[in-house]
């Protein structure tokens, strides 16, 4: 760490790759002899086709991402597709949904204002802190598809095994544990996620679709941007993109390819969460709130069950450079996010300092 950074543990937006921060900066007042800043160039420029093709062609490549797949560089973040979800895929106007926490719910409850979302299965009543078993649900004949948030930000639960969708299509909303790991990208029929969270800066969100699912045949009245077909057909340039943020999403995606792609990225986040968890499992003040099957590697929520130490605990550790701790309120306590650009220091620093908070609030 340096230039006075903090170790920032926030849920997203969340803490970049420093090495990508200082890229950007030394890229500023003028991006690679043009002269101009990447935030003022045209879009419709040789120089930022450049950029986004090569963005896309890189996040291609680690992903893996099959020739029949398009991706698409979005606006209105992950919560935009809550609804262009079902106004393009509800061909027949039904939806399946596991609810295993709030943005989820969100996105059930937006799909019900374009067809019937049924609720399958949920983990709302332990408050949303384990995966429900997804082996044989109760999938309708007639869904489009179903519908999964595959790393649940706010309780810190993941889906380490995909439900089993008895042949419809599975949607996977990723934003928080997006190239995290390596994943399968054909058992999905989309794959989207915001980027603030594991990638880039707030206000996109790439969307990964099957390229049959991508049509004209949408719910009547879909707004001309929430067809993915116009978007897919002007390369995710029908108006003018988020250019700037595309640019640093690319940066990022180099970044990862650097640190040896996405199983070494799955190797460092693995090694990174046994430390916090580790931690906790045997500390006698704080505890992890997730049933340990299904804990993520990205967002680690924890408690004392003291209001009272947790604002202290919280208080002090910012005081120390550990920012953005505070958990969610819908779990309370603290939650540390630690993503992709969280270095191993940043969480063995932290685990130090809970340490020795432990010792001296006994
Ligand atoms: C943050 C988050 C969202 C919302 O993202 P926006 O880009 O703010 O719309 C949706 N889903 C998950 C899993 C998230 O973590």
């Amino acid at each position: 760490m340096s230039d006075g950074r903090i170790y920032n543990f926030s849920a997203g937006p969340a803490v970049l790759p420093e090495e990508v921060l200082r890229e950007a900066a030394a890229e500023m007042m003028n991006y690679r002899g043009c002269g101009m800043s990447v935030m003022e160039m045209s879009h419709r420029s040789k120089m930022f086709d450049d950029i986004i093709n090569e963005t896309e062609q890189d996040l291609r490549e680690l992903l893996k991402v099959p020739a029949n797949y398009k991706i698409l560089f979005l606006q209105g973040g992950a919560t935009q597709q809550f609804a262009a979800v079902p106004m393009n895929l509800m061909k027949k106007g039904v939806a399946d949904y596991i609810i295993t926490g709030r943005w989820a719910k969100k996105a059930y409850e937006e799909a019900q204002l374009y067809g019937k979302a049924n609720k399958i299965a949920s983990s709302e009543d332990k408050n949303f802190t384990y995966i429900p078993d997804c082996s044989d649900l109760p999938i309708s004949k007639d869904a489009d598809y179903v519908y999964i948030c595959e790393n649940n930000t706010i309780y810190g639960t993941k889906f380490w095994q995909l439900p089993n969708t008895k042949g419809k299509l599975l949607v996977s909303d990723v934003s928080s544990c997006f190239l995290s790991e390596p994943i399968d990208i054909e058992k999905y029929g989309v794959v989207y996620g915001g980027v603030q969270k594991n990638i880039g800066p707030a206000g996109m969100v790439i969307s990964i679709i099957r390229e049959d699912l991508i049509s004209d045949e949408v719910f009547p009245g879909t707004p001309t941007m929430l067809k993915w077909k116009t978007q897919a057909d002007e390369r995710s340039m029908y108006n003018t993109p988020n250019c700037y943020c595309i640019y640093i999403c690319g940066k990022v995606f180099k970044w990862i390819k650097n640190m040896g792609g996405l199983e070494a990225m799955k190797a460092h986040n693995e090694k990174k969460a046994k430390i916090l968890y580790d931690y906790l499992d045997e500390s006698k003040l704080f505890r992890g709130t997730v049933v340990k099957k299904d804990r993520s590697l990205m967002n680690v929520p924890f408690v004392i069950g003291d209001d009272t130490k947790e604002k202290k605990f919280i208080a002090e550790a910012k005081a120390a450079g550990f920012e953005n701790l505070k958990g969610h309120k819908s779990v309370g306590g603290m939650r540390a996010s630690i993503y992709n650009a969280m270095p191993i220091e940043g969480v063995k620093a932290l685990v130090e300092f809970m340490a020795k908070f432990e010792k001296e609030n006994k």
